[in-house]
């Protein structure tokens, strides 16, 4: 689990958009697709819907922008090694494609 604080914006911003929600202060959890909330990062022990900063693919623990996203506490339980996250690989193709 990547704690640090300066890795907030950056899960923030790799978590999927919701259409017609201000992806300012809500996102999609990549594991469950239901609602995250901006205001309820790191409420863990107090509300399972809150969320952290969490690795995407969890084999390999670096804590590199890209690598990063925020998922809901009592998701992260379940949370599969390697998420697959469709933001995340439209992102990583548009910078390939700049190269
Ligand atoms: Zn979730």
């Amino acid at each position: 689990m990547a704690k640090n604080m300066e890795h907030y914006t950056e899960a923030w911003d790799n978590a999927p958009t919701i259409e017609g929600k201000d992806p300012n202060k809500t996102r999609k959890c990549p594991v469950c697709g239901q609602e995250l909330h901006r205001y309820e990062y790191c409420q863990n022990g107090k509300n399972p819907m809150g969320w952290d900063v969490e690795h995407i693919n969890g084999k390999q623990r670096d804590d590199t922008p890209s690598n990063l996203v925020a998922v809901h506490h009592k998701c992260n339980e379940t949370k599969p090694k390697l998420l697959f996250c469709d933001h995340i690989t439209q992102k990583i193709d548009d910078a390939n494609a700049k190269k």
